[in-house]
This record gives structure tokens, C-alpha cells and sequence, in this order.
């Protein structure tokens, strides 16, 4: 069995290195929950070293626990893809510290049929491909992509997806999720209107000139179901930088099941990262989350291989994303850093409660 106990010990260094987040914060050193991580696949991909390697790096920032799921690949890449079945052995061998989510076979199937191609038989495919995922333990669905747009540092393969958020078997599954009581993980990057594509993302072919709108049709698919829990990915550092607080807190205020999760790989000027250039949390920010305390969580969107984070966190190879995550709790006020580090985590998803050793 793989380090099932979170240890603290280097968290200490841990500190030195943020200090200014450290220095007096009552919130430092919380156990996190990281509820969006991944494998690095692909050629000569190897799992079990990269769990290994995920758990150091965990123990290294104080992430007593993560969520693994697939990334929401359009279709079945060879030795890019994977689901559920692929990560099982790495929540039997680090029981405690790894839970699952899957789906990327769902997010294949939403990506290859038309709305109007949706017959009976296709829901029915689609239904019992979710139940078998979670029949197999999965703590939620996910990573599922509404709209996904291609970022030239992740390289060629880093796809573009985009589907109407209304789809119906978007529909379905959101049913399909309050019936089993799972929240689903969404990838849904916001055109709040028709945009030009930001001049960033132009070197990857893959994107289109024209981003179209999708904000109104994903305000169907939160509608559609009102027992149905969202946890919308990627809040705080995102390629389309359109959500800023304000927009956040007017999404948070109209859907009383939706969730964002945090990442934070690099501070930024604009208004819709998280961390200034500097790693710190940004004071609008602290009062957002403090305004809606049940609301957020963390996911760094770490790809882990046997060298560390191989994509997703931050700088190539840097675990800053990690990082940024221990530099947004430690600068939250303790009143609401337990429920962003950990607590919203266990009680959305269901999870055991963190045990841990002093
Ligand atoms: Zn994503």
C-alpha cells in the first residue's frame, strides 16, 4: 500500500518558501482536498509511477487527499485515453488518499452525436455506461467538456470541444446525476458573447476565429434539474479570463447548486486570476469566498506522470499550481479556509472524512 497517511512533515519548508502566505495565518497548514487531477497518458505512459509521484507531491503542499478523473478528450486518442477502469488500482493502493471519478467515455459519446441523433437507444447506451462507472465507485462524473478551447502549451493534441449545453445527453446526465446523488465535473470555458479568439490561443490551429456565446444555453442545463450539484472547473486561472468576481458571484447567486473549483497555476493582472503576479490572493477574491464559503473548491488540473506534474501546473515540470493552491487557504480567513481546503469537498462528494495525523 502507497503512504495512506498524510504526513506534515514537510510542510515546514514548505512555508519558507511561502512565507508571506504563512507568517500569522491560522489557516495555514489545513489538509487540502484536490478534487481535479489527472495521469499524464499518452506513449509509454505509466500509471503506477505516476501515482507514486502524485503522492509526493501531495505530501509536499499538504494535500492530504485528491480526486483523479480522465481529461474530457472528443474521442478515443489511442494511449491518450483513459476512464475509470484505467485508475482503479490507484484507489485500492492509496486507499484514503485517492478517490475516482470517470467519464471520458460519456464525454466521447456526448461529443459524436448531434442533438437530434439522440434516439432511445442512444440514451440507453449512454445510461448504462454511466451506471458501470458508477457501479464502480466513482465518487461523481467527470471531466466532462462543454466548451474546451485548444492551449498551445498543452501541446497539439490539446483539443477544441465544443457542444451546445443543452445537448441532451448533457440533459441526461445531469438526471442521471441527481438520481445516483453525484456531482458532475464540468470543463466549460465561458463566452459570455460571441468573441474574437484571444491572440494567446491563436498559434494552436484547432480553435476557431469566432468563440460563439454558450453562457445561455449552460444556464438551461443548470436549470434543467434543481437537485442536480455542478462543480464548474477552473475558476481563478483560465484561458478566456471571463470570470472575474463579479460574474462569479452574479453565477453563484443564480444557481444555488453550482460549485467552482480553483485553479491558480499563476497569478495575473486581470481580474479573473485569482493570485496577483506576486502568488497572492487577491482581496476581491477573499471577499468573494467569504460571501459564498460553500461554494468553492480546489482542483489544480495537475496531469501527474513519474517526473512530477507533467502538464497543468504551471510552468512545464513546476508543481506551482500545487502551491498556489496551499498560498490561496493559507490566505483565507479561518472561518472559511476549512471549508475551501477540505470540507466542501467531503460533504459534495461524499468522501470519508480526512483523518489526520498531528
Ligand atoms: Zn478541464
Amino acid at each position: 500500500m502507497l503512504g495512506t497517511e498524510f504526513r506534515w512533515g514537510r510542510l515546514g519548508a514548505l512555508c519558507i518558501v511561502l512565507s508571506a502566505a504563512c507568517t500569522g495565518a491560522a489557516s495555514q497548514n489545513l489538509p487540502m482536498i484536490d478534487t481535479h487531477s489527472h495521469f499524464q497518458a499518452g506513449k509509454g505512459r505509466n500509471f503506477p509511477e505516476a501515482l507514486t509521484r502524485a503522492l509526493q507531491e501531495m505530501d509536499q503542499v499538504g494535500i492530504a487527499r485528491t480526486l483523479l478523473m480522465p481529461p474530457p478528450l472528443p474521442k478515443d486518442q489511442g494511449p491518450m485515453y483513459y476512464d475509470i477502469e484505467d485508475l482503479q488500482f490507484a484507489a485500492r493502493e492509496a486507499q484514503g488518499r485517492v478517490a475516482l471519478l470517470g467519464g471520458s467515455s460519456l464525454n466521447v459519446m456526448i461529443h459524436n452525436v448531434a442533438p437530434q441523433d439522440v434516439t432511445e437507444a442512444v440514451k440507453a447506451r449512454f445510461i448504462a455506461r454511466a451506471n458501470a462507472i458508477l457501479d464502480q465507485g466513482a465518487v461523481g462524473l467527470g471531466e466532462i467538456a462543454i466548451h474546451h478551447v485548444s492551449i498551445p502549451a498543452m501541446g497539439p493534441q490539446h483539443a477544441y470541444e465544443l457542444i451546445a449545453a443543452d445537448h441532451p445527453l448533457l440533459l441526461l446526465l445531469a438526471d442521471l446525476a441527481a438520481e445516483r446523488d453525484v456531482p458532475i465535473d464540468l470543463h466549460m470555458d465561458l463566452v459570455p458573447e460571441d468573441m474574437p479568439l484571444p491572440a494567446v490561443l491563436r498559434p494552436n490551429p484547432l480553435n476557431p476565429d469566432t468563440l460563439p456565446a454558450n453562457a445561455e444555453a449552460f444556464k438551461r442545463l443548470l436549470r434543467h434539474n434543481p437537485k442536480t450539484r455542478f462543480v464548474w472547473s477552473h475558476v481563478g486561472f483560465e484561458p478566456l479570463l471571463t470570470r472575474s468576481p463579479e460574474v462569479v458571484r452574479a453565477w453563484l447567486q443564480e444557481f444555488p447548486t453550482l460549485h467552482m473549483s480553483f485553479r491558480v497555476n499563476r497569478g495575473a493582472p486581470s481580474p479573473a486570476a485569482a493570485l496577483s503576479p506576486d502568488g497572492r490572493l487577491k482581496p476581491n477574491w477573499v471577499n468573494l469566498i467569504s460571501a459564498f464559503p460553500n461554494r468553492f473548491l480546489l482542483g489544480s488540473d495537475s496531469f501527474y506522470d513519474a517526473a512530477g506534474v507533467a502538464r497543468g501546473g504551471g510552468e512545464q515540470g513546476s508543481n506551482q499550481g500545487l502551491r498556489g493552491l496551499r498560498a490561496l487557504v493559507n490566505a483565507l480567513p479561518p472561518a472559511v479556509a476549512e471549508a475551501v481546503a477540505s470540507g466542501n469537498a467531503v460533504r459534495l462528494y461524499k468522501l470519508a472524512p480526512l483523518k489526520v495525523e498531528r
